[in-house]
């Protein structure tokens, strides 16, 4: 049995809790709790494989959430990095954050190893009042090297259920040769 470890990443608002908990069980509530850290697990099978996954949704911007990021990047096998694509700011956001992740692989002398992560513009279904165009959140992705994905937590599954399939499929393959 494979453990898989993700952590979501993002400004407060962006829709981080909504887009785990839209993958998790297919629904969107439309109000989550935002005041503590959760940690969700549910066990699924990929590609024929039993896995273990474990999701960190930490409460925004909570000190757990950055000694993610200032420890070595260790606790989690790969990142989703989620902004909402009708604020520019937390677009901003996940751009530091980005830098944030390379910069703590490096120092941990695993500069070498790139982690799996998927940036995420949710929000898809506020387009009318975009911030962020597809193209920047898709330039910003190459620059890291890391998936891209639009998505609306709001309205649908299908992306979101594969943007995470993809990413565990690359988390699998990236353990197997560390
Ligand atoms: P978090 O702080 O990043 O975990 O953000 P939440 O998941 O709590 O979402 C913040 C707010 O945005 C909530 O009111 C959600 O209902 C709303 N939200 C989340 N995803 C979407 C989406 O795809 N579209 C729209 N219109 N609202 C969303
Ligand atoms: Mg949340």
């Amino acid at each position: 049995m494979n453990d898989i470890k993700l952590a979501l990443l993002g400004s407060e608002g962006a829709g981080k809790s909504a887009v785990l908990v839209r993958f998790l069980t297919r629904r969107f509530i439309g109000e989550y709790a935002s005041n503590t850290n959760s940690l969700y697990h549910k066990r699924l099978s990929i590609d024929g494989r039993q896995l273990n996954l474990e999701v960190f949704d930490p409460c925004s911007e909570s000190s757990e959430a950055r000694c993610i990021l200032e420890e070595p990047v260790d606790w989690a096998d790969g990142f989703v990095v989620v902004y909402n694509i009708s604020d520019r700011s937390s677009f901003i956001r996940a751009k530091n954050i980005l830098l944030q992740i390379r910069e703590a692989r490096v120092d941990n002398c695993k500069g070498d190893v790139e982690v799996p992560v998927c940036l995420v513009g949710n929000k898809q279904d506020l387009c009318h009042i975009r911030q962020v165009c597809e193209d920047e959140g898709r330039c910003l992705a190459q620059e890291n090297h890391c998936n891209f994905q639009e998505v609306s937590a709001a309205e649908s599954y299908q992306d979101i259920g594969n943007l995470f399939t993809q990413l565990i499929r690359q988390v699998m393959e990236h353990l197997k040769y560390r």
